[in-house]
């Protein structure tokens, strides 16, 4: 495992699960539901949270959503899941949290937009009654400035005085500067109302790769709270994972973020979970932190002998997905397992050796049967039609010998 140096921030808990610090970091999600229908959004929590999702947020933006938020939590308990569950509140929340406070009572933790509470004095007034709430209810708080909703007055403050500086910067290192300064200010109100400091996450998220790496890094220059990381409305498909991943990484690896979301865009009728396994395979990817087993798979060439090879893949990738959940209740090792499947002699012996456990396909050329590896060692051959049958079989017999 890599172990960055993390970015020393303060441990925040969030119901059962640990923030910051040197906790490991949390992935979490969102859900797409309207919050007012129970049965929709707890069937969606359950599907996030069984993918893995160690906290999920939920909109609570109606007071029919807020009055929901018991039946969610009730389907939920029926479910058998128990997640933390994040209210996530722009324009009403003060409203919304005095009036339900069921709904204030359930939620994990709030999600306050500080540019989304009001304007002049009403921003300062709304604000602080969701921070009472929080104080009433013990709980913390994620103060989420996003770059789509920036405090404009905070803004056009700055704007004016960079404007009458000798030396003004750019009007976008104003508007990253705006950024850190709302989520700062807000901290610091958050803990004059009577907040701790242990029951604050600061997040500034903003759309654009290069953006987000320069105000999280001013970010925790500056502070020492929790730093709750994504890169919002990433978009659909590559860009939205690409985009992602090139700006976590680049923060992750320099020990920045302590929760992370990927904020991607299902495609129509696509899973919602996608986010889950992308930010999994982020911290993964990474050696942060293990989650599932992990296959070695070459890219197929010329030499690849036909599409074999890239079914058999396919289908130990979900054979390892679907396995894991029993696995880990007794072996959460097996996350850390490397399997591989590669598709001819160059490079197959090598990366099967590497692995825990691989096999080596036949290329064109060679002959119809695949060397099996485990721990660096050949320990027989297979071939003939049963091949992925007991290449799948000598997989579990290996994590059964696990240690
Ligand atoms: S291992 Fe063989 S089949 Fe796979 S990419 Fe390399 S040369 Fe091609």
């Amino acid at each position: 495992m890599f172990v960055p140096q993390r970015h020393q921030t303060v441990t925040v808990p969030v119901g059962p699960v640990s923030v910051g610090s040197c906790h490991p970091v949390v992935v979490q999600s969102m859900t797409n539901t309207d919050t007012a229908d129970p049965e929709s959004t707890a069937k969606q929590v359950a599907e996030l949270f069984h993918a893995g999702s160690e906290l999920v947020r939920i909109t609570v933006n109606t007071q029919e959503a807020a009055a929901a938020v018991p039946e969610v939590q009730t389907r939920l308990h029926d479910l058998g899941v128990d997640v933390p569950l994040i209210g996530d509140f722009h324009y009403n929340g003060h409203v919304l949290l005095k009036k339900y406070p069921q709904c204030a009572e359930i939620l994990a933790k709030y999600r306050i937009n500080p540019g989304n509470v009001g304007k002049g004095a009403n921003h300062d007034k709304n604000f602080a009654t969701m921070v009472q709430c929080a104080v009433d209810h013990q709980k913390p708080v994620r103060i989420g400035v996003n770059a789509g909703s920036l405090d404009s007055d905070l803004l056009d403050d700055l704007m004016e005085t960079n404007a009458k500086s000798s030396i003004p910067q750019d009007s976008q290192a104003v508007f990253l500067e705006a950024m850190v300064q709302s989520a700062l200010r807000s901290a610091l109100a958050a803990e004059e109302l009577g907040l701790k400091r242990e029951q604050i996450i600061l997040s500034c998220k903003i759309s654009k790769v290069q953006e987000l790496v320069r105000v999280y890094r001013a970010l925790a220059d500056r502070t020492d709270h929790a730093l709750h990381l994504g890169l919002t409305e990433a978009g659909m498909g590559p860009k939205g994972i690409v985009s992602s991943t090139a700006a976590l990484a680049i923060l992750l690896q320099e020990g920045i973020g302590d929760t992370i979301r990927v904020s991607l865009t299902p495609d129509p009728g696509g899973a919602r979970t996608k986010e889950v396994r992308i930010a999994q395979q982020i911290l993964q990817s990474m050696d942060i932190r293990p989650f599932l087993p992990q296959v070695t798979a070459c890219p197929g060439c010329g030499r690849t002998t036909s599409s074999y090879f890239q079914v058999l893949s396919q289908e130990v990738e979900q054979f390892l997905v679907a396995r894991m959940p029993e696995w880990k209740k007794d072996k959460p090792q097996v996350a850390n397992l490397q399997v591989a499947v590669m598709g001819c002699v160059v490079n197959g012996p090598g990366e099967s050796k590497a692995a825990h456990i691989g096999i080596s396909l036949p290329g064109t050329g060679e002959a119809p049967r695949a060397p099996l590896y485990e721990d660096g060692v050949q320990v027989g051959t297979l071939e003939g039609p049963t091949l992925a049958k007991d290449f799948l079989e000598r997989i579990e017999a290996y994590v059964a010998r696990m240690e």
